[in-house]
C-alpha cells in the first residue's frame, strides 16, 4: 500500500522496549486506519475491568490514511484509550503538523502498553527511536517543554505533549502538540500521565510515496479549488470558529449559565467581531489547510496579558457564556493558560459553570471553595481555579475530577446541575435550539460529544447537501433543526462519516461544515494516494463497523440504552428565553429511530446478533460475552 509510513510502533514502558510492526494491510479493508485501526486494537487489548490509569490501560496514537497528502487539511492524528473521565472509550483528535510528520519518519502508529517506572519522552528521528529519560522536564508546562525539545533536537522536530494538568491526572487533560493544538477530549493527557510519558519528538526526514503519481496533482488541484470555491472559505479564513457565537446566538444556542438558556445578553463582548478588530494578531493553517481557522491573538496589557493561541467558539462558549463571564480577555488568557497546562478547555468550562450554579443556589459555600466568590461571571475566579486545577490545589483538586465525579463527592442536590452525557461535559451547542445536537450528544461513544457525529447540517439549512446524502424523501423536515423527526436517521449516518475521516485523517471543516467532500472525494483520494479501492458503499460498512466495534467496547463496561441519556433540564425544562424559547428535546423518540436504523435493539440498545454477522463483528460479540 502507498501514502503510510509502513509501521507501527509498538512501546513497553514497564519492560522500555520498543518494537517496530509492519502495518497489517488486511485490517485495512475492514476497519481502514486511524480511528478504525485504535477502535480495534484497543478493543483487542483493553481487559474489560482495566482502571484507566492503571497499566492496563492501552494508549494508542495514529494517523490516517490520507493524513500528509495534500488533499485540502489532510492533518490530522487520533488519540485513543479507555477515558479516566467516564470509563468508557475514550478518542480525541487534532489537526497541525505532527500527524505529517510522523508519516515521513516511516510511522503510522505508536501504541504505549504498560507503565514507564521513570517519566521518559519517545523521540523519533526516521529508524532512530528511543525513550529518554524525561525526569528533567516533568514538571515543565506545555510550551517549557515544546521549547526545550526544541532546543535539544533541532528546530524541525515536531512536539506532542502533556503539561502539569496530564502529570497531575486530572481527568480532562489534554495532549497538545505543535504547542497549541490539542486532543483535548476524554482525559486522554491524564492516560498519558499515568504511563509517564511527557512527549513524542519527532523528526522524519524520508517521503510518502503516492500510488497514482501521473494523476496525483491534476487530482488534488480539483479538489483544492473546490475548497477554495466554498463560500464558507473566506469567512472562515477570517473568523476562524469564533463568529459562531454571533451565528448561536442568533439561533438560541448559545449555552448560556451552565445550560440555564440559549442566549447570552453580553455576547458581542466575546464574540468573532470583538477578537478579531481588537486581539487578532494573525490566522494560521495546519498542514495542507486552506480554511486557516488556527489564530494567534493578543492581550496587549492587564492581569491577562498575553500573546499566542486563540481560543475557538468552544472556548467563547465555555469559559465565557456557559459561566455567564463577559470578559473576553480572560477568555483568551483562559484559553493560553489551558493550553500551557494542557487542558480541555470544554470540561474544564462546564466544570467550573456547574460549581457556579451550585454556589448561586446555595449548595457551594466559601467553606467548600476556600473563600472564592463563584459568582456568574467572575473572571478573577474562573482564571485562579483553572490554576487550581491543574496543579490539584485546594478546591481545585475536587474540580479536576470533572463535575460528575466531584457532585458524586459533594452531593447536596449538585448533581442535577451536571450538565454531562456519560460523565462527560457537553460542549457548547445548546441542544434545545438543534435537536440533533441533542441525539449526538447521547449516543456518542465517547460521552457528550459533538464531533463523533457533527450533524451540522440541519444548522444552516443544508438542503443540497441533504439531498445529495439522503435523498429528497427526507426533506424538509431533516433540515428543520428544531424538528425531531429524522433526525435518528441523519445522526446515524453522521456518525458512520465522521468516524471514516477519522480514520482517514481529515478535518470535519471542510467534509461536514461546510460538507465540501463527501464519500465519493474520500474514495477517489483513496484511489490516488493509497492505491485503495474502496466504493462508497463499502466505506459506509466500514464506518458503520467502526461505530458498532466502539459500542462494544463500551458494551463490555456496562453502557446500554439507559446511559445513551441527557440531563433533565434539556429534555424535560422547556428553554425559558430567546429564539427557541418553549423548546426541549424529544430524545426518546430520536433514540428510537436511530436504533431501528443502527439495527440495535430498541429495549437494550445494544446491536443485534444480526446487526454484528452484517458487519463481521461476530469474533468480537462473542468476546464480550454479553450475546
Ligand atoms: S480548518 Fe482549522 S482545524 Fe482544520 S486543518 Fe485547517 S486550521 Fe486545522
Amino acid at each position: 500500500m502507498k501514502g503510510i509510513g509502513g509501521e507501527v510502533l509498538w512501546v513497553d514502558l514497564t519492560e522500555q522496549e520498543i518494537d517496530a510492526q509492519p502495518i497489517d494491510e488486511s485490517m485495512v479493508n475492514k476497519f481502514l486506519f486511524g480511528a478504525g485501526f485504535l477502535s480495534k486494537v484497543l478493543f483487542d487489548h483493553i481487559p474489560a475491568d482495566a482502571n484507566p490509569l492503571s497499566s492496563e490501560n492501552v494508549l494508542g496514537i495514529a494517523t490516517g490514511l490520507l493524513t500528509g497528502s495534500m488533499f485540502p487539511q489532510a492533518s490530522r492524528h487520533l488519540v485513543a484509550a479507555l477515558s479516566p473521565l467516564t470509563g468508557i472509550w475514550g478518542e480525541s483528535h487534532a489537526a497541525g503538523f505532527w500527524g505529517p510528520e510522523l508519516k515521513l519518519a516511516g510511522y503510522d502508529a505508536i501504541i504505549f502498553k504498560g507503565i514507564s517506572p521513570e517519566p521518559v519522552y519517545l523521540n523519533i528521528r526516521d529508524d532512530d527511536v528511543a525513550l529518554v529519560d524525561a525526569n528533567n522536564i516533568w514538571g515543565k508546562d506545555v510550551f517549557e517543554t515544546d521549547e526545550l525539545l526544541h532546543k535539544r533536537h533541532g528546530k524541525k522536530c515536531r512536539i506532542l505533549s502533556i503539561g502539569p494538568a496530564g502529570e497531575n491526572l486530572v481527568r480532562f487533560a489534554a495532549i497538545m502538540n505543535d504547542r497549541d493544538r490539542a486532543s483535548a477530549r476524554s482525559g486522554l493527557g491524564a492516560v498519558m500521565g499515568s504511563k509517564k510519558i511527557k512527549a513524542i519528538s519527532v523528526r522524519g526526514t524520508g517521503k510518502i510515496d503516492v500510488a497514482d503519481p501521473d494523476n496525483y496533482l491534476k487530482e488534488m488541484d480539483r479538489f483544492h479549488k473546490r475548497m477554495l470555491d466554498n463560500p464558507f472559505t473566506p469567512e472562515r479564513a477570517k473568523y476562524g470558529t469564533t463568529n459562531l457565537v454571533e451565528m448561536m446566538q442568533e439561533i438560541g444556542r448559545l449555552p448560556s449559565y451552565n445550560f440555564r438558556q440559549g442566549v447570552f445578553d453580553e455576547y458581542e463582548k466575546i464574540s468573532g467581531q470583538k477578537i478579531h478588530d481588537e486581539h487578532l494578531v494573525k490566522a494560521r493553517a495546519d498542514w495542507c489547510c486552506l480554511q486557516r481557522c488556527g489564530r494567534v491573538t493578543t492581550v496587549r496589557e492587564g492581569p491577562y496579558k498575553y500573546t499566542g493561541g486563540a481560543p475557538e467558539f468552544e472556548t467563547q462558549s465555555s469559559l465565557g457564556s456557559r459561566c455567564g463571564n463577559e470578559n473576553v480577555e480572560s477568555v483568551l488568557f483562559g484559553h493560553h493558560l489551558a493550553n500551557k497546562y494542557g487542558m480541555d478547555t470544554i470540561s474544564l468550562g462546564g466544570t467550573i459553570s456547574w460549581a457556579m450554579e451550585a454556589w448561586d443556589e446555595g449548595l457551594l459555600t466559601e467553606e467548600d471553595t476556600e473563600g472564592i466568590d463563584l459568582s456568574w461571571g467572575n473572571d478573577e475566579a474562573i482564571i485562579e481555579l483553572t490554576e487550581m486545577i491543574a496543579h490539584r490545589e485546594g478546591f481545585g483538586d475536587l474540580l479536576a475530577e470533572g463535575s460528575a465525579k466531584a457532585a458524586e463527592e459533594i452531593g447536596r442536590g449538585t448533581e442535577k446541575f451536571v450538565m454531562a452525557v456519560k460523565k462527560q461535559e457537553i460542549a457548547g451547542q445548546e441542544p434545545r435550539a438543534q435537536k440533533s445536537m441533542g441525539l449526538a450528544a447521547a449516543t456518542a461513544a465517547r460521552g457528550a460529544d459533538h464531533l463523533y457525529a457533527f450533524p451540522v447540517l440541519d444548522e444552516a439549512g443544508f438542503d443540497d447537501e441533504i439531498r445529495e446524502r439522503f435523498g429528497e424523501e427526507y426533506l424538509p423536515e431533516m433540515t428543520d433543526r428544531l424538528n425531531p423527526k429524522y433526525k435518528g436517521i441523519m445522526v446515524k449516518e453522521c456518525e458512520d462519516y465522521m468516524v471514516v475521516v477519522e480514520s482517514v485523517g481529515l478535518c470535519k471543516y471542510g467534509t461536514q461544515i461546510p460538507p465540501e467532500f463527501y464519500y465519493p472525494a474520500v474514495s477517489k483520494a483513496l484511489q490516488i494516494h493509497n492505491g485503495i479501492e474502496l466504493s462508497e458503499e463499502q466505506l459506509k460498512e466500514i464506518g458503520e463497523r467502526i461505530v458498532n466495534i466502539n459500542r462494544l467496547f463500551n458494551a463490555m463496561r456496562g453502557i446500554t440504552r439507559k446511559d445513551d441519556s441527557l440531563p433533565k433540564r434539556l429534555t424535560e425544562q422547556a428553554a425559558p428565553t430567546g429564539p427557541s424559547k418553549g423548546q426541549t428535546v424529544e430524545l426518546d423518540d430520536m433514540l428510537e429511530e436511530y436504533y431501528e436504523e443502527r439495527g440495535w435493539d430498541l429495549e437494550s440498545g445494544l446491536p443485534t446478533r444480526e446487526t454484528l454477522r452484517r458487519l463481521s463483528l461476530e469474533e468480537e460479540m462473542e468476546r464480550t460475552g454479553l450475546w
